[in-house]
C-alpha cells in the first residue's frame, strides 16, 4: 500500500538501480530518475520512468530520492546537489554500498539542509533486484524508517533496522566481510578435498549436512556440478564480480583500522581478491578465487 509519498526520484539506473525502479513502478509509484549514462535513461525511460535532465530536477520533483551509486564519493556529491533542490521535508535514502564515514557525512548533509535521510544498503544482487527479493539493512532515526517502510517494501522482503545513522552500511560491511571469508575458506576445502582424492559432490553432501555449512557453499558453491545456479557452472560469469567483493573488503579493512579492530582473517581476504584484481580476474564471479587458491 502506498503512503503519502507517492514521487519517488532515482538516481543512478545501473545493473541495481535499473531492475530496482522495475519493481516500485510495479508497486504504483511514479518514478523520476536520472542516470549519468544516457543509454540507462533510455532503458529506462522505456520502462516508465520518466527521466530528468539532472540531478537537481529529480531532487525538485520527488518525496523521496533514492540513490544507487558506485562509491561513497559519488553518493556524498550526489547528496549535495540533492539537499539543495530537495523539497522541505523530503527524505534521502542511500541504497549504496559505502563506507560508515561516507554514509554519516552524507546523513550530516541531509540534517543541514533539514531533509530526513536512512543509509539501506541491500543484500540480494541483481537477482533480488529483479526479482523485488532484496533485503535492506537500514541506518538512521526511526521516524524515517517508518516512513520508507512501504517504498523499500517495494524493492525488497525483508526491511532490518540496524540503528542511527551508518548503521545499515557498518551490518552489509560486516556481512560481506564474513561472506568474502567464507568464500575463501570454502575454497580452500575443495582444494584440499581435491587432492585427498575426494570428488566434489561427496564433499559437498557432507559440507552442506554437516558444521561446514555456510551460504557461499551452499548457493554460490565454488565447483561446478553440486549447485547447478551456481557461477561455477558458468565458467565463473559473474553473479557477483570480485572487484564487488574486493571493494567490500576493502571498506571494511578501512572500518576495522578506523575502530582498532583485528580482523586477520578478513585482511587476508582482501589481499586474496586483491591477487585476483591483479591477475585480471576482477570481472568474474567472486567464487572463481578457487581457481587463484588451486593455482597457489
Ligand atoms: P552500476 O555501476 O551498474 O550502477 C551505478 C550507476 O550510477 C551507473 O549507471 C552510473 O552511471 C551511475 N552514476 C554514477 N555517478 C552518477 C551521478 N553523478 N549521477 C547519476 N548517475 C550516476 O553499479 P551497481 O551494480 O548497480 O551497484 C550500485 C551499488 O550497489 C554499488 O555501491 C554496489 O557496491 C552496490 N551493490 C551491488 C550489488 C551487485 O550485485 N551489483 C549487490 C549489492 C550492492
Amino acid at each position: 500500500m502506498l503512503g503519502q509519498d507517492k514521487t519517488i526520484g532515482f538516481i543512478g539506473l545501473g545493473n541495481m538501480g535499473g531492475p530496482m525502479t522495475r519493481n516500485l513502478l510495479k508497486a504504483g509509484f511514479e518514478v523520476i530518475g536520472y542516470d549519468l549514462q544516457a543509454s540507462l535513461c533510455e532503458q529506462a525511460a522505456a520502462t516508465g520512468l520518466s527521466i530528468k535532465s539532472c540531478v537537481a530536477d529529480v531532487a525538485a520533483a520527488a518525496d523521496i530520492i533514492i540513490t544507487m551509486l558506485p562509491t561513497g564519493a559519488h553518493v556524498v556529491s550526489v547528496w549535495a546537489d540533492v539537499a539543495k533542490s530537495a523539497r522541505p521535508g523530503a527524505l534521502l535514502i542511500d541504497c549504496s554500498t559505502i563506507s560508515v564515514e561516507a554514509a554519516r557525512a552524507s546523513h550530516k548533509l541531509a540534517a543541514e539542509f533539514g531533509l530526513q535521510s536512512l543509509d539501506a544498503p541491500v543484500s540480494g544482487g541483481v537477482e533480488g533486484a529483479m526479482a523485488g527479493t532484496l533485503t535492506f539493512m537500514v541506518g538512521g532515526h526511526q521516524a524515517a524508517r517508518e516512513r520508507a517502510q512501504a517504498v523499500l517494501s517495494a524493492m525488497g522482503r525483508r526491511v532490518v533496522a540496524c540503528g542511527g545513522d551508518g548503521a545499515g552500511q557498518a551490518a552489509k560491511i560486516c556481512n560481506n566481510m564474513l561472506l568474502g571469508i567464507s568464500m575463501v575458506g570454502t575454497s580452500e576445502a575443495f582444494a584440499l578435498g581435491k587432492k585427498l582424492g575426494l570428488t566434489h559432490q561427496a564433499l559437498f553432501d557432507v559440507l552442506s549436512t554437516s558444521s561446514g555449512q555456510c551460504y557461499a557453499l551452499t548457493t554460490h558453491c565454488p565447483v561446478p556440478g553440486p549447485v547447478p545456479n551456481s557461477a561455477a557452472n558458468r565458467a565463473y560469469k559473474a553473479g557477483f564480480a570480485s572487484r564487488l567483493m574486493l571493494k567490500d573488503l576493502e571498506l571494511s579493512q578501512v572500518a576495522a583500522s578506523s575502530t582498532q579492530t583485528a580482523t586477520p582473517l578478513g585482511k587476508a581476504a582482501r589481499d586474496i581478491f586483491l591477487e585476483m584484481e591483479a591477475r585480471g580476474d576482477g570481472e568474474k564471479d567472486y567464487s572463481a578465487v578457487i581457481q587463484l587458491i588451486e593455482a597457489q
